[in-house]
């Protein structure tokens, strides 16, 4: 590796001979002076050839360029007031690494405007627009920020079978696929899993992992296949601790996204930190508050999309743009979720900016109660036996969240949820 990022030649290196490699962003002829604007990891710097300085065969070279093919360019630094950043090369050799057909695809430069489905399936080129990139270089660092805070926090980090027999909850759709010969689904979430790591003594324990969902929306903010970071924890008095764990998390991913200074600026967009602690209201704190506003909803009811975006509204008023919802109505959740009392549930949502990126609750640990609630939800005790052994033999009492990764970007950037997804899938796409 001899190549040198282009961020780094204007760190001093004037007069120095350097070696670069990119994509041909590019191309300016003007007679006697030929300009590439060369494309790379870190950004983009002027190659400059001139009639009379640069070699004939290089100026030949150049004349037989087409845009967004790989080059490696030998040259020296030189300061130039009139080239962007004030530094240009100027080129003692090129040479062509692959040559990109024509036409492309797609204008990197933007200069012309692509729609969504054009940009997904030619992904490999929508890439290599800066403000299509940076999007996932923050993504790139929430996730470590994520994983650092949950490591620093004791939490081990364990992968679940993606692969499994049965529904983890039921309700949630699954796909379906073919194990040799018999049928199989994909995992919609680690869900038993993380419990059942619950009574091996890995007392905290969190997983950066995929959900396979086989609902048909077709909306801003799902998709068939998500990311999320999967955490469960045992030893906790009640789900104030969980949240606490989600707070944190959420906030340091957050924090996070705020310093990356150099994606924000190519997106041209700003991240505040939330407060914390974390606003936390009641499940008929937040219908009350709707309720205020002319959205009735029936006690025991989800919240629908819009119900969700005018709370997250309401919230903004006061400057709070991340809340908890808690202490949902017990019939309303799963199964494995713990009852405050018979009408109401240690659950709770996290709602950012009028969406929800996260749920999660205290699990019911108690074998027997656990039993009861499986059938209360009308599920055969039989298809979890595996499951419910776990909890036969010494279970702590345990909590834990599901947060989508894909939600946290859609929101602090306010994106549409394809735009932040490398290669989304949803009910129409399936490639690439
Ligand atoms: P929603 O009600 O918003 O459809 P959910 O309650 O069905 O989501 P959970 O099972 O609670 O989803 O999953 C935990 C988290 O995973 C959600 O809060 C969300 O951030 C993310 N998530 C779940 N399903 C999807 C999806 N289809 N598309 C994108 N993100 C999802
Ligand atoms: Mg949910």
């Amino acid at each position: 590796m001899r190549t040198h990022y282009s961020i780094e030649i204007t760190q001093g290196m004037d007069g120095k001979d350097v070696t670069l490699a990119g994509w041909v962003h590019e191309l300016r002829d003007l007679g006697k002076l030929k300009f590439i604007v060369l494309r790379d990891r870190e950004g983009f710097i002027q190659i400059t050839a001139k009639k009379g300085d640069t070699d004939e065969k290089v100026l030949e070279l150049v004349d037989s360029l087409s845009r967004e093919s790989v080059i490696e360019v030998n040259g020296k630094v030189k300061g130039n007031d009139r080239a962007p950043g004030g530094i240009e090369i100027s080129p003692s050799g090129i040479e062509v690494l692959s040559k990109a057909d024509s036409p492309l695809p797609l204008d990197v430069t933007q200069k012309v405007d692509a729609d969504m489905d054009t940009r997904l399936n030619n992904r490999f080129m929508d890439l290599r627009k800066p403000q299509v990139s940076a999007i996932f270089r923050l993504r790139s660092k929430i996730m470590r920020a994520g994983r650092e805070f949950l490591t620093n926090e004791n939490f081990i980090e364990i992968t679940s079978p993606k692969i499994i027999s049965s529904a983890s909850e039921g309700g949630t759709d699954l796909f379906p696929i073919s194990y040799f010969d018999r049928e199989a689904f994909l995992a919609q979430s680690p869900q038993l899993y993380k419990q059942m790591m619950m009574a091996t003594g890995f007392d905290r324990i969190f997983e950066i992992t995929t959900y396979f969902r086989a609902e048909e929306h077709d909306t801003r903010r799902h998709l068939n296949e998500i990311s999320a970071f999967d955490l469960e924890m045992a030893f906790i008095k009640d789900e104030e601790d969980v949240m606490n764990a989600l707070e944190g998390l959420v906030l340091a991913m957050i924090r996070e996204a705020s310093l990356c200074e150099k994606e924000l600026s190519i997106l041209k967009k700003e991240v505040t930190v939330p407060e914390s602690p974390v606003r936390r209201i009641g499940y008929d704190e937040a219908l009350e508050l709707l309720g205020k506003e002319g959205k009735e909803i029936p006690w025991g009811e989800d919240l629908d999309t819009a119900s969700e975006k005018l709370l997250g509204e309401i919230m903004r008023r006061d400057g709070t743009e991340l809340y908890f919802i808690k202490g949902y109505p017990l019939d309303m959740k799963p199964f494995y979720t713990m009852p405050r009392d018979e009408k109401y549930s240690r659950s709770f949502d996290l709602g950012y900016r009028g969406v929800e990126i996260s749920s999660g609750g205290q699990r019911v640990h108690d074998y027997k109660l656990l039993s009861e609630r499986l059938e209360f939800h009308k599920l055969s005790p039989d298809n979890f036996t595996f499951y419910l052994n776990a909890f036969r033999y010494g279970m702590p009492p345990h909590g834990g969240f599901g947060l989508g990764i894909d939600r946290l970007m859609m929101q602090l950037l306010g994106l549409p949820i394809r735009e932040v997804v490398l290669f989304p899938r949803d009910r129409h796409r399936l490639t690439p």
